[in-house]
């Protein structure tokens, strides 16, 4: 009899380390230290240390060496493992999205200071004794920092000074110490606060929802309800229930800017606030958060698509809401959507995920077509108020005058709620004062050297932005090109320039611009709710960030400045995209008592898109959408990938591409493949970027597909091949 000879018949385990590069590697256990799968461990690397996570060993196959040369791992970290059902969830984003593992579960960890729940972290703040020498640097700083707290680089960063600065003020005593503790356990939400008095409609849906949260299985819901019918007051009785439960629930928003009105109904509700989790915590915050998320203390998280993949060890319930919004899809490290990442998450750890919106993706709607989605309706506005009337206005009619951009009927509809003292929003999707910047002397446009993109004056900050690779520089005052000055021209509207013109237009009235410039932060997200709701503000002039969540009801009449430009897309979902968009502005209209009125203004009243809007058919129009990708068989009734190839080098790039289009699979069915070409933005942060778009029946294996094909294709060192599964632009 052959004696079993297995090398992992000595222990050993494997870690995943977080290094894509690196991947799993084995070490040997050190004696009397447990670390069991989904450990976070520190272990020996050469003469460095590195993090990692334990994981089966059989699930991550490697080419073992021979146990006597495995190196010991050197500690396990005094914080929760990562849960084994989280585990399969990253294996899953990974073989699916077609990303390393490493990347995947690197979104799942904590900052290295939330590792070790010991150590405390410095804070400082102001003391409010002022510094005898008081430089104007000094003086900015005790400005800006009035009410924050931080860690050194934080504040000086927020203060906008260098760390030295900092350092200064807290030396002479204008900044103290305060240590922020590793566990703070949050405020309990309290599911018997405040329970909502429910409408027949909405206590129709949170009972389907309710009842699959007690029975603590899968079950994926579409809330489809139209704007102002409650879908909050009615998801927020299912996350009650899964709180009661003891369990933990998770709601996700596509901006951080949302998180402060929710938030503040969540403490109406519950009695307290959520645990939220974005990009604008400061350290000290982060690691309380993670540590009382893992530890099951968070029952009720708030957060941004990134904290989807933190390790709860007990969720309940998962709400999506404005479940239609791209920026669930993550477009920069891994390309996931989190949409599709929440339902496989609900799908392996058995609970129900409620996706809400008022303009269902398309893809979501087919599922409830097809029944493997359950839809409940909110068909009306809660408390009676009406939908507000959509009318356009032809702009080939009204032209404005030149350099202005709201035609006479806008004009007039604005002075009437001015009159009447109700409020005005008008919507343009465009930041900044001007996409484009010409110069009417020698025609040159200004473009951004990293990118194939225009700069867009900011005039705000008076600078030039890329909004694509984030450069900045001050507004030259003459042109770059021939030199002369005084002959740069803007062209085109931004927001800023709305705000200029609704200033000159109408100069007694008190205007607030929206947009990511101005309220980047929760902090003035609260701010500008109330500066709305105290009336402080007559025309509120905004981007998307005000299109959705705000409840504002004093707010009549909706402006839509450019209905054109989400029509020009030319993807996949442009008019799916520009019906979402203006359905949710005009859902910001007439939300009180008051009846809203929503223009838009268009050269092409006669689109479909624009049509469907005015005639209130949404369905109509999702059912002509619907038959058109069917036709198609785009998605969800057929598959895409995108393959990104980029680099510095253009002719590298373009012979990667040309090479990887030649040996393309060809004698598989109901799989092709289009490209290569420049992709839409062909030089992006100094790479040059040709694609190539994978299509293929839902039937094929396109993980494995794809795997034979790029797995082995050679690319030469300075390129990167990117896999953009389901991709958004292309
Ligand atoms: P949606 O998210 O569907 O656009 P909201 O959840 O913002 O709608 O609800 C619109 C308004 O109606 C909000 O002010 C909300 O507080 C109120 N509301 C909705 N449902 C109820 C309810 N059952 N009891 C009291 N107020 C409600
Ligand atoms: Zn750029």
């Amino acid at each position: 009899m052959p004696l079993p000879s297995t090398p992992s018949a000595q222990p050993r385990l494997r870690v995943l380390t977080l290094n894509a590069a690196l991947g799993p590697l084995d070490y040997a256990p050190r004696p009397g230290l447990d670390a069991p799968p989904g450990s976070i461990v520190r272990v020996p690397l050469g003469p460095r240390e590195i993090n990692g996570v334990v994981w089966e060993a059989d699930r991550l196959p490697v080419k073992e060496v021979d146990a006597s040369k495995l190196r010991r791992i050197n500690a396990v970290y005094d914080a929760p493992p990562l849960p084994e059902r989280l585990r399969r969830l990253a294996e899953w984003v990974s073989a699916y999205y077609y990303a390393p593992l490493s990347s995947v579960v690197r979104m799942a960890m904590p900052i290295p200071s939330a590792l070790d729940g010991a150590r405390t972290i410095t804070e400082y703040r102001l003391t409010g004794s002022e510094p005898q020498r008081l430089t104007p640097q000094r003086a900015a700083a005790l400005d800006a920092l009035s009410d924050r707290q931080g860690v050194v680089r934080e504040m000086a960063e927020w203060a906008n000074v260098s760390d030295a600065v900092i350092r200064g003020l807290i030396k002479v005593g204008a900044m103290e110490a305060v240590d922020a503790p590793a566990d703070t356990l949050p405020p309990r939400p309290d599911p018997a606060f405040a329970p909502a008095e429910l409408s027949a409609e909405q206590t129709a849906a949170a009972t389907r929802m309710i009842a699959a949260v007690e029975a603590r299985r899968f079950a994926p819901f579409l809330l489809h309800g139209v704007t102002g019918s409650g879908k909050t007051e009615t998801y927020l009785e299912a996350v009650a229930k899964a709180i009661e439960a003891g369990g933990q629930a998770l709601i996700l928003l596509p901006e951080i800017a949302l998180t402060e009105p929710l938030e503040r109904r969540i403490e109406a509700r519950f009695g307290v606030r959520p645990v939220s989790w974005h990009s604008d915590l400061r350290q000290s915050q982060r690691r309380a958060a993670w540590r009382a998320i893992a530890r099951g203390d968070a029952k009720l998280t708030v957060g941004a698509r990134s904290a989807l993949f933190l390790p709860y060890p007990d969720l309940r319930c998962v709400v999506v809401d404005e479940a239609h919004e791209s920026s669930f899809k993550q477009e920069d490290g891994v390309l996931y959507h989190a949409r599709d990442v929440a339902v496989m998450r609900a799908k392996l750890e058995r609970f129900p995920i409620i996706l809400a919106t008022a303009t269902p993706p398309l893809e979501t709607q087919v599922q409830a077509e097809r029944g493997t989605y359950e839809e409940l309706v909110l068909p009306s506005r809660f408390g009676g108020a009406a939908m507000p009337d959509i009318r356009t206005i032809d702009l080939r009619e009204h032209q404005p005058p030149s350099g202005q951009f709201l035609a006479q009927p806008l004009v007039e509809a604005i002075e009437d709620r001015l009159e009447r003292g109700e409020q005005s929003l008008l919507f343009l999707n465009r930041r900044g004062y001007a996409p484009l910047t010409l110069c009417r002397h020698c025609g040159t446009r200004i473009e951004c050297p990293n990118c194939s993109a225009w700069l867009v004056e900011h005039r705000l900050t008076r600078r030039l932005m890329c909004h694509h690779c984030g450069l900045t520089e001050p507004t030259p005052d003459a042109c770059p090109e021939c030199g002369e000055t005084g002959t740069l021209v803007p062209c085109g509207p931004g927001v800023e320039r709305i705000a200029e013109e609704a200033q000159q237009r109408f100069p007694g009235a008190r205007l607030m611009l929206a947009t990511s410039d101005t309220i980047g932060s929760p902090a003035k997200a609260r701010a500008l709710v109330d500066a709305v709701e105290n009336h402080e503000i007559d025309i509120l002039i905004g981007t998307q960030l005000v299109t959705k969540g705000y409840h504002f009801p004093e707010l009549t009449l909706v402006g839509v400045v450019d209905a054109d430009l989400a029509l020009k897309g030319g993807d996949l979902r442009a008019g799916e995209r520009s019906f979402q968009q203006i359905v949710q502005v005009a859902g910001r209209a007439g939300r009180g008592a008051k009846a809203g009125e929503v223009l838009i203004q268009t050269h092409q009243p006669e689109a479909p898109v624009i049509d469907a809007l005015v005639r209130a058919d949404a369905a109509g129009f999702y059912a002509a959408e619907i038959e058109a990708r069917r036709d198609a068989a785009m998605p969800p009734f057929g598959r895409l990938a995108a393959i990104i190839v980029s680099g510095p080098d253009e002719r590298e790039v373009a012979e990667t591409a040309a090479y990887l289009g030649r040996n393309a699979p060809r004698d598989i069915e109901h799989f092709s493949v289009l490209g290569p070409a420049p992709a839409p933005l062909s030089l992006l942060r100094g790479r040059y970027r040709h694609r190539l778009l994978a299509h293929a029946a839902r039937r094929v294996d396109l993980d494995s597909v794809l795997g034979n094909w790029l797995g082995r294709a050679d690319v030469p060192p300075g390129v990167r091949l990117t896999v953009d599964i389901d991709p958004y632009s292309f």
